[in-house]
């Protein structure tokens, strides 16, 4: 986000200068817009400097770079710290080691996000409190590939990584399909966006803390993928993951 400098006329001037200027001193309000648009920092007139926040869309753009093991990427293998403190995360319905579906750097760490594909639709795999999966936050430090399970659906048959492209706006479905559309490309190829605000299918569903019960801050919005039949499964949906400072949780959903 960046903010841009002007300046507006606020309305909720004081009274008594307000009747001193339209009586007495300036004629015409012309003249008066003319003489306030030059003044600085006029609060006393009325006129206050404001921020006008101009928003950007932070677009995932798939790519054919070779996938990085610090950086957002989806399909693959997860990574870990070579302190061996990594757990593949199983599944608390059936018990099985999940899917590792992607991993998206956020804030200097890396979220990486596993669903449970045991038994497609039977594992609350959708719920951002239910054990069909989980984010595992890793600092990107001496980073490795964590060994694959032996059982469970476990790996995606692709990898790729991303590029993120900055659009100015604050509609994720507008610049999605306006970047398809200038780039004369499917709007498939856009993988979703990190920060800025979720683009909800159904209702808002901001999941809270565990830990401090507060409202936990959205990081990223993910759409199925670049190709239908190496998707991830969101139920022809968009997955939200989100994040929360206190300890460093993170939860993941999806609608559709
Ligand atoms: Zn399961
Ligand atoms: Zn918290």
């Amino acid at each position: 986000m960046i903010y841009r400098k002007g300046i507006t006329k606020n309305s909720s001037r004081p009274l008594a200068a307000q009747s001193f200027f339209k009586g007495h001193f300036i004629p015409k309000l012309s003249v008066f817009a003319e003489f306030i648009e030059h003044l600085p920092a006029a609060t006393e007139f009325g006129v206050t400097c404001t921020r006008e926040v101009i928003h950007m869309v932070n677009l995932l753009i798939n790519s054919t770079e070779p996938v990085e093991m610090s950086l957002t990427s989806f399909g693959g293998k997860p990574v870990q710290n070579s302190d061996g403190k990594f757990q593949w995360p199983t599944c608390g319905c059936c018990k099985l080691p999940m899917q590792f579906l992607a991993k998206i750097l956020v804030n200097n760490e890396l979220h990486q996000i596993f669903m449970c594909q045991n038994d497609p639709g039977m594992c609350d795999d959708w719920d951002a409190n239910g054990d069909g999966n989980a984010v595992v936050v890793t600092i990107p430090i001496e980073l490795e590939y964590a060994p694959t399970p032996s059982e469970g659906i476990t790996l995606r048959e692709v990898e790729h990584s991303v590029k993120v492209v900055e659009v100015e706006g604050n509609d994720y479905e507008k610049a999605r399909n306006e970047w398809a559309e200038r780039n004369t490309a499917s709007p498939r190829e856009v993988l979703g966006q990190v920060s800025g605000e979720p683009s909800w299918i159904q209702g808002d569903e901001i999941p809270t803390c565990n830990e401090c019960n507060k409202p936990m801050k959205f990081v990223a919005q993910l759409e199925q993928g670049p190709d239908w039949k190496t998707e991830m499964n969101f139920g022809g949906g968009v997955a939200y993951l989100f994040h929360c400072d206190c300890i460093g949780s993170a939860k993941f959903l999806w609608q559709c």
